[in-house]
This record gives C-alpha cells, structure tokens and sequence, in this order.
C-alpha cells in the first residue's frame, strides 16, 4: 500500500473516471426539476481532499451544480445546533423507510408520530421548518454561516432552478399539505416551502463537497485549524443517518458495496466521507477524506450513476468501507 502516493492515486483516479464515464450513458437526467434538464448527460467527475489539505480531482470538476437532497445533511446539523439534537429527534425519527424520497405513503400510517427521517422530503421539509427566523432568508442564514465557515464563501443560489422547483412543486406540496394536516410543521407552509426550495437551490462546487465532507469525517472538526465546526455528537448523527439514509431506496445496497456515509442528490452530487482509521495512519492522501462525485445521468434510485460505479471501485480498491 506504500505506492499510494499523491501521483499514483491521481493517475488511477483519472482512469476510473474514464472508464466509467460510458456508464453515463445508462441513466437519465432527472426531469421533474425542468432547469435540471439542462445539465449535460456525460459529465463525470470527481473530488476528493485528505486530512492533510491535498486534493486529487479528476473529470468535469469545473461544472458548478445544484446542492438539491445534499441540503438536508446540513439543515439537519443546523437544526441541531439552533434547537438542540432531543428537540429535533422528537420531532423527525432516524429510520430508512425504502421508500422513494418523495413518497408520501408513510405520512399516511395511522400510528406515525414523526416523518422517519429527515432525508426524506418530509422529514427534510419538517426540519426545515424548526429553523428559527420569519422569512427564508433569515432561516437560511445559519446554514449559509456554516458553509462560509467551511468553504471561506457564501455559495450562490441558482435562482432558475429555484423558480423551477418552485413552480412545479406539486408533489412537495402535497407532502406539506400533509404535514401540515399531522401538525409537524412549526412555521407556515408557505415559508417552510419557500426555505427548502432555496436550500436546494445553492450552488456548489465539487471541491465545496469534498471540503464539506474531510469535516465531517473528522467529526466536525477541521483538522488544520482544531476548531469544531460542528459538535461532535451532531456530525456523528449526521453520518449515521447518511449511512443508512442517505442514498435514497438503494442506501441499504451503498452501505454494503461501498460502505461510507454519504448523501445524494438529484442534480447528480454525492457527498462521501472516509473517516480516517488506525489501520491507514502510513495513507495520508485517503486517511480521512471528503469526497464529492457529480454526475448528473441517474439510475432508477435518483443516484447518479456512474458516480456510484466510481465510488464502489474506488471504495473498495483503496478498502475505504468503515466495516
Ligand atoms: N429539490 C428536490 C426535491 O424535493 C430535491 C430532491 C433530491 O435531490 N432528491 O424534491
């Protein structure tokens, strides 16, 4: 394993990225969101950044994209942090449901207590309404801190896709309507819809998910600076639920082939976090890692699919599984 240096990795990366890219060919383009239509079928890329600040990146990582379900990672961590983790476990639970992520089926049990989490559109939409502030903008505010913090910018939003959402965001409403129907929601509809379309609606960069994930694979903390961005026990819960949440109906499969916490969305990004373990210490590149894929062809999951073709490869070659 003492040949993984920086430029080894690299090439191997770019061929894996090469070899995979075919791949895109297989999937879709998600077409509910119609601003998403525009994205281009064959892109393929890949970032990652190690503990020690290196960053090895491959393919089409200039290409700016929509955060989409990859937001419900961060308005969780930042609900958390406003109202305090038992108030916001109270309020969405931590269980997959093997559901779509927009399938409104459970909202309908009769024993049901909270959404079965926050993942899922309704428990995203439901923790976005515990944010504290009176206009999205205001809510929005802490999580826009948070990725300064960590990122050194405010992202942009894309203001297309946001009125894209909006104006076709039927199904989103009906959860809502639904929600609001079970009493979950803390803050007017309207308001809460209007949050979660805009915390969509940033735009980052693969480098922003890979920087986003090396701090959470180090338990919130940033390994340059020591400084904790976020609590310990919330960046914990963050990646439990990534794991098994976090890609969609098929998370059960990506816990078992790749086997690292990580988060989907439907504008092709993956978020993945390789937390650094005793038995790679000689690794510094991989020893702790954020990694971010994008790839905007997805497979009948909503995942990108060549972008998890690449990650179980790379997963499995560099033996990154947290197992
Ligand atoms: N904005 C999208 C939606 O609600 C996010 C979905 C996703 O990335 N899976 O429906």
């Amino acid at each position: 394993n003492t040949k993984l240096t920086k430029e080894w990795l690299q090439n191997y990366v770019d061929d894996w990225v090469n070899f995979y890219r075919k791949h895109t060919n297989e999937g879709e383009l998600a077409s509910y969101i119609p601003m998403l239509q525009q994205s281009n079928k064959e892109h393929l890329g890949i970032t990652i950044i190690g503990n020690n600040g290196a960053m090895i990146e491959s393919g089409d990582v200039n290409i700016p994209f929509t955060i989409q379900s990859i937001s419900k990672v961060f308005t969780f961590i930042v609900a958390c942090m406003e109202r305090g983790v038992t108030y916001v476990l109270d309020r969405v639970d931590v269980e997959p449901t093997g559901e779509a992520f927009n399938s409104i089926m459970h909202l309908e049990m009769k024993q049901l207590k909270k959404p079965f989490n926050p993942f899922i559109n309704a428990g995203a939409i439901t923790v976005t309404s515990l944010l504290n502030g009176k206009t999205s903008d205001e809510k929005l505010k802490p999580l826009f801190q948070l990725f300064e913090e960590i990122l050194g910018y405010h992202p942009p939003l894309n203001v297309d896709v946001f009125k894209s959402e909006k104006e076709t965001s039927v199904r989103n409403r009906a959860i809502g309507y639904y929600l609001v129907e079970l009493g979950y929601l803390e803050s007017d509809l309207d308001l809460t819809l209007e949050t979660y379309f805009k915390q969509c609606s940033i735009e980052i960069s693969l480098q922003d998910l890979a920087r986003l994930g090396m701090i959470l694979a180090n338990d919130g903390e940033d390994p340059k600076t020591g400084l904790e961005i976020i609590p310990r026990q919330v960046a914990r819960l963050a990646k439990a639920l990534m794991l098994t949440c976090g890609m969609y109906d098929a998370s059960g499969k990506f816990a078992a082939y790749v086997g690292i916490p990580a988060k989907s969305g439907v504008s092709g990004g993956i978020i993945a976090v390789s937390p650094p373990r005793a038995r790679n210490e000689e690794l510094p590149f991989i020893n702790g890692c954020g990694i971010g894929v994008y790839g905007p062809a997805l497979d009948q999951q909503g995942n990108s699919i060549a972008g998890i073709r690449l990650l179980r490869h790379i997963a499995k070659q560099w033996d990154l599984s947290i197992f």
